[in-house]
């Protein structure tokens, strides 16, 4: 990619310029990493215009037309992988090992849907009336409003656009304002990959004009949301105007619980991963470390050597395991965090700071951060922080580690520890939320669905049930004998 190029918006398989630019900035060094155009209302109009045209072929295209092209965009994600990671860490930060997990899991989003599009859907029904057949076929919704956060920014548009796309729809898409470049990477090799000019519209701009701009849409069908809980409960207003479908991935506060007879090197080791991968900044985070008691002293001093010797560096450099965070504003966010735990008397036991010596002088670097003795009043424990900080809860009984781990707003994941799988079981079984791992944390497959429970959000993506998502169900009834319905004389 050339950064010295301004990024346009795609809309109508035209490059479009527009009269406002935005500074794209490198979170490890603060300096302008390149600049793309930001769009408002009219484009998003235009975009819904152009869509809506496209829609009425590539919706009744065949099946096998769509997934060549999925397929195509997949192989050319793969053969462009070290470009689009590079990109991914520039603009977010996140290290390199991370981008391409990022993108070889957006390759693998488009190819599962290109396999998935041909297989048997749909149910047929015996009906009380012999003469009467009926049976539900699926079809696509029309033109999706799509919205993505910053944390993953390839593979977020590859989750939305894959199955949107694949089930026939049109997208109308806006990535975040913070990390544009890999969409316009992307959409670029849409255009290589023969999609068809106006089935996927690119919008860039703030949020509050051209996010609000597509859930408030009329001729938007559905509205396909990642982002904050506070920012989903506006999407869920603008789309009361028409009445659109909508999907919400929203924040997390998720429990990681450890019992005392997993292996205490594992624990640790798994903790670590469920907090610190991404510099947290992941909406499944295993922020809230929920501990048996009988380990609690002994796990702890061990997390809090293991984290400190995690390799904080700029994405690009060999080694780095975090990166810094995302933006300014959002370090400014999280360092606040830290001063309202340590006001509200929670233990730090390792980090805290902004790291600025050196190299790491301009960029938003925060070290890895773990709070111990939390009480569950704690802003800390209750509130999305969406960054490299831990907080650790102490529980004695099985009870207590679920009570602790449902007390929140939220419902997104949770993972347990346990050689006891009985016990494993039924801590997971009875943990409120929608993806769940036991011995484990964050894998995540396109085959299985994500999405929570409660304030963490509507609907699923990835898997079959992301494909529903994006169509409409409808039933098809069919009288067997000609004739009269016979029920006025
Ligand atoms: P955000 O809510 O600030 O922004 C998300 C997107 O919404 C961006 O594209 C933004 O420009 C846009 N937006 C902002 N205001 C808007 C408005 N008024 N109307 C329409 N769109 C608007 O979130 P973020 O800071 O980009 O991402 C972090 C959040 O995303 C965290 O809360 C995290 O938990 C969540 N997240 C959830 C999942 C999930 O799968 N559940 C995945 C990733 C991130």
């Amino acid at each position: 990619m050339d950064f010295s190029k301004t990024g346009r918006l795609c809309i109508g398989g035209k490059w479009v310029e527009t009269d406002k630019t935005k500074d794209i900035i490198n979170p490890a060094d603060a300096s302008v990493l390149s600049k793309v155009y930001a769009g408002n209302e009219t484009h998003v109009d235009l975009a819904v215009k152009e869509a809506k045209e496209a829609f009425k072929q590539w919706g009744v295209s065949s099946v096998s037309y769509r997934a060549a092209i999925l397929f195509k965009i997949a192989d050319l994600i793969e053969k462009n992988s070290r470009e689009l990671a590079e990109i991914d860490t520039l603009n977010n930060g996140k290290p390199l090992r991370d981008s391409l997990g990022d993108v070889s899991d957006s390759a693998a989003c488009f190819r599962y849907y290109g396999g998935l599009i041909d297989k048997p859907s749909g149910q047929v029904y015996s009906v009380p009336d012999p003469n009467m057949q009926s049976f539900v076929v699926r079809e696509p919704i029309g033109v999706c409003g799509q919205i993505a956060p910053w944390n993953y920014p390839l593979m977020m548009a590859a989750w939305k656009l894959a199955p949107c796309l694949a089930a026939g729809n049109v997208s109308v898409f806006k990535p975040s304002d913070l990390t544009p470049l890999s969409s316009v990477r992307l959409f670029e090799i849409f255009e290589e990959a023969g999609l068809p000019a106006g089935v996927a519209n690119l919008v860039m701009g703030p949020g509050s004009v051209v996010g609000q701009a597509i859930s408030g849409h009329t001729e938007i069908d559905k509205v396909v949301f990642t982002g904050g809980t506070d920012t989903g409960r506006k999407i869920m207003t603008g789309a009361v105007k028409n009445i659109k479908g909508i999907s919400l991935e929203l924040g997390g506060k998720s429990p990681c619980i450890i019992f005392d007879d997993y292996d205490l090197e594992a624990g640790v080791d798994w903790a670590l991963f469920a907090i610190f991968c991404n510099q947290g900044e992941v909406c499944s985070a295993g922020s809230r470390l929920i501990l048996q008691d009988t380990i609690y002293d002994k796990f702890l001093d061990r997390l809090a050597q293991r984290a400190g010797q995690i390799k904080v560096a700029n994405g690009l450099e060999e080694g780095a395991e975090m990166g810094p965070l995302v933006s300014k504003a959002h370090m400014e966010t999280v360092l606040s965090y830290i001063d309202i735990a340590k006001k509200e008397g929670a233990r730090l036991i390792c980090g805290g700071k902004r790291i600025t010596e050196g190299k790491f002088a301009n960029g938003y670097f925060v070290e890895p951060t773990i709070f111990a003795d939390c009480k569950p009043d704690m802003r800390i424990v209750n509130e999305e922080v969406f960054g490299p900080v831990l907080a650790v809860q102490k529980f004695h009984t099985q009870e207590e580690a679920v009570e602790l781990a449902n007390a929140t707003v939220y419902g997104l994941a949770g993972g347990v520890f346990s050689n006891d799988i009985s016990r494993a079981l039924q801590v997971i079984k009875a943990v409120k939320a929608g993806i769940t791992w036991v011995n484990a944390y964050h894998p995540t497959f396109a085959q299985a669905p994500w999405g929570g429970y409660k304030q963490s959000g509507i609907g699923r993506e990835l898997g079959t049930f992301g494909l529903d998502e994006y169509t409409e169900i409808k039933q098809i009834n069919i009288n067997l004998a000609a004739g009269k319905v016979g029920w006025f004389a």
